[in-house]
């Protein structure tokens, strides 16, 4: 007898979507290039790069002496949009910015309008800018601007940086964006252009990272070393924390206009934001990463058959992790690279298939066996039930999470999208409540110490780095997040 097509309501048991709804995510990638020709090409092979830093929406703007300034705002991936000839004709110059987005400030599912880069029209000349990280007084400012009559055309926080332009009374552009990031709070590392020079900025903590690159005659402006590979871009050197240069053909002017303060590069894109084939602060994120999961091993050990990581960030950590403890690294889920997001559609079923089709169990691997799953970080507790759900449904005998990552308990307001503190399952429970909740047979994190020691080892040093911001694992925050405490958040206190 034939068998009736399965249909999808019928179909056996699938899984929610496992890896993109439960993850922080950092909010922006930017880029610059200058002293090529067509330098909006090269522009759109950067961001094309960064896309894990933001895949929302991207922009490049880009000035031709003939042609002027000109821009492209679009949503989606940069593949989809910006390889376009009839469009990237439109986008002439030997000079041009772009930023890629994913919102952190603004509206969620934001209208074209928030799309970076941000451009004003100066008695000076045109200027365009764009921004990675949160400016957390955005609101007081926006409040000052609008009452002295500025008129916002965005709900971004990085929309604040052109007008406080607009009201400075210095003479150049760069003076004036001096001026305006002195009245800015909270992280950024900006890259801007004007009609013949290219900018970079980081605040005084350096917490969003920046580095400089060499290309033939020109220079390229990155928020990743990956970034200028791609672009066959010599890495130069970062932009140091507080830092400004500004690009003027082959030169290059430093100027430090910020008060100094001891860095705080966010830790996290150590552990996950970057692409493990970017170079931070001289280390590889890689190698970084595989030494986190030495360290893991070190301080959380367990007898199993197999270390698994959950793909892809967690890669290098499981790597780490089963070389110091000598258990074997096995691919224990796969997850499909050419799943791509829009083939999610709305409806549940649909969803579920696609989720279906983007990763699987291993099966004959896990059968049987006692697994470790290595993660790079626990946010709400959603992703890691489903993933262990899955490992138990193909036949594990035990299940141990091992977390890359101290438990996250505090959000992020420099740039990285986080839910509120009471959805972060770290922020309700203890350690051994998290593991009953995810129903495993074991979980443990990262200390905070052992992350700095294994940030440290992977440079070649034994003793601890310098300080980084921590502050979603230790609720210090280096800059006092201004407008969330107006609208009701409460400080780490004394007794926590
Ligand atoms: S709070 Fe966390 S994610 Fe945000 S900048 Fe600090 S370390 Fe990075």
């Amino acid at each position: 007898m034939t068998k009736s097509p399965m249909s999808l309501a019928d179909a056996p048991k699938f899984y929610a979507h496992p890896f993109d709804d439960n993850k922080l995510k950092e909010e922006c990638g930017i880029f610059g290039v200058t002293g090529v020709t067509d330098a909006a090409n090269f522009v759109a092979l950067g961001l094309h790069a960064l896309q894990h830093r933001g895949q929302e929406a991207g922009g490049i703007v880009s000035h031709d002496p003939e042609d002027g300034f000109n821009s492209a705002r679009r949503f989606g991936y940069v593949r989809d949009n910006f390889t376009k000839q009839s469009l990237m004709e439109t986008l002439p110059g030997p000079l041009a910015i772009g930023h890629v987005r994913y919102s952190t400030a603004g509206s969620k599912g934001a209208a074209i309008r928030d799309v970076q880069p941000f451009f004003g029209e100066f008695s000076m000349g045109g200027a365009a800018v764009a921004h990675n990280g949160n400016i957390t007084n955005a609101e007081a400012l926006r409040r000052e601007l609008t009452e002295r009559g500025s008129i916002f055309s965005s709900s971004s926080d990085s929309e604040c940086i052109i007008h406080l332009m607009a009201r400075s009374l210095q003479r150049n552009i760069p003076e004036r964006m001096e001026d305006a990031l002195r009245r800015v709070e909270g992280a950024f590392s900006i890259v801007a252009m004007t009609r013949t020079k290219l900018i970079g900025v980081r605040d005084a903590l350096g917490v969003r990272p920046l580095v400089l690159g060499k290309l033939g005659d020109g220079y390229a402006l990155s928020s990743e070393t990956c970034a200028l590979d791609i672009i066959g871009a010599e890495y130069v050197r970062e932009i140091e924390p507080g830092e400004m240069v500004v690009i003027t053909g082959d030169e290059i002017e430093s100027s430090y206009p910020f008060r100094k303060q001891s860095p705080r590069f966010c830790i996290f894109e150590h552990v996950y934001f970057s692409r493990p084939d970017s170079i931070i602060g001289g280390q590889s994120v890689y190698e970084t990463r595989r030494q986190i999961g030495v360290e893991l091993a070190r301080e959380a050990p367990v007898d199993a058959d197999l270390v698994c990581p959950v793909p892809d960030s967690g890669t290098p950590a499981a790597i780490g992790f089963s070389q110091e403890s000598g258990i074997p690294y096995a691919m224990g889920i796969i997850r499909n690279q050419y799943m791509g997001r829009t083939f999610i559609e709305p409806t549940e079923q649909i969803r579920n298939m696609g989720v279906r089709l983007k990763l699987n169990v291993n099966r004959a691997l896990i059968k049987g066996k006692r697994v470790i799953l290595v993660d790079d970080s626990v946010v709400r507790g959603t992703t890691s039930r489903k993933i262990k759900e899955m490992i138990l449904d193909a036949g594990a005998a035990e299940v141990h999470f091992r977390i890359a990552s101290p438990p996250t308990a505090w959000p992020c307001f420099y740039g990285v999208d986080t839910p509120q503190r009471e959805k972060l399952l770290a922020a309700t429970m203890t350690e051994e409540e998290m593991r009953e909740h995810l129903n495993v047979d074991s979980l443990k994190f990262i200390s905070l110490d052992g992350l700095y020691r294994a940030v440290g080892e992977a440079k070649g040093r034994k003793a601890s780095c310098p300080q980084y911001c921590d502050a979603c694992f230790s609720g210090e925050y280096p800059v006092t997040p201004a407008d969330m405490i107006e609208k009701g958040f409460v400080l780490k206190t004394a007794a926590e």
